[in-house]
């Protein structure tokens, strides 16, 4: 599979940021043509409390996942084996409805010569799902940035989520859950290295 370059979401920013008003007069004209009236007191300050809503659903256009990954120290230790975090939650948004989907998330590392703080790379997954996303896309996006920002032997990730776009609209199907993979490194050309990962997971 091709790696995505890191910057693609980057270069992809709207090319003119719409005003504040802009935002809220299209949530308005959405109620509207959903069938409601914006104007009726219960949706009179809708738009504005959708427009923050979005403010946090989509900070992670504002963010920098390498920059994070940027403070690495040195394991005193020499510790060089697999650092995995497992159930990193997260929240996204699908892109194509911007429906929520939400789940879990584990992700292993090899360290090269530096370590990371673990709270970074929660905030790296945190930054990825904070735009709009497909869950191929974001599981991609995380392991990249791992990779180029820790310059990590290898990365694997893997996550699980629900979507609500499958659970209220077309399918309706409500307890699937989708799985993603990425091994990056030593990862993907290592297959006891990747069962050992799996199996931590699993425990
Ligand atoms: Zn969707």
């Amino acid at each position: 599979m091709k790696k995505l370059p890191l910057s693609t979401h980057v270069t992809a920013l709207s090319p003119r940021r719409p005003s504040r008003a802009e935002a809220e007069e299209a949530v308005r004209t959405l109620i509207a043509w959903s069938g409601d009236n914006p104007a009726r007191p219960g949706l009179e300050k809708t738009p504005e409390r959708v427009a923050d809503a979005f403010g946090e659903y989509f900070r992670g256009y504002k963010e920098d996942a390498l920059a994070e990954l940027a403070a690495t120290f040195e394991e005193p230790s020499g510790y060089n084996d697999m650092v995995l975090l497992k159930d990193i939650a997260f929240e996204s948004h699908c892109e194509h409805h911007i429906a929520p989907f939400f789940g879990t998330a584990h992700i292993a590392y090899l360290p090269s010569e530096r370590i990371v703080g673990l709270s970074k790379i929660a905030r790296v997954v945190d930054i990825f799902a904070r735009r709009l996303q497909t869950q191929e896309g974001l599981t991609d996006q995380i392991a990249s940035a791992l990779e180029e920002g820790l310059r990590a032997r290898g990365v694997a990730i893997i996550m699980s989520a629900r979507h609500h776009c499958m659970a209220a609209r077309g399918v309706h199907q409500r307890g699937v859950a989708t799985v993603t993979f990425r091994f990056l490194g030593e990862f993907e050309r290592d297959s006891a290295l990747r069962d050992r990962f799996m199996a931590a997971v699993r425990d």
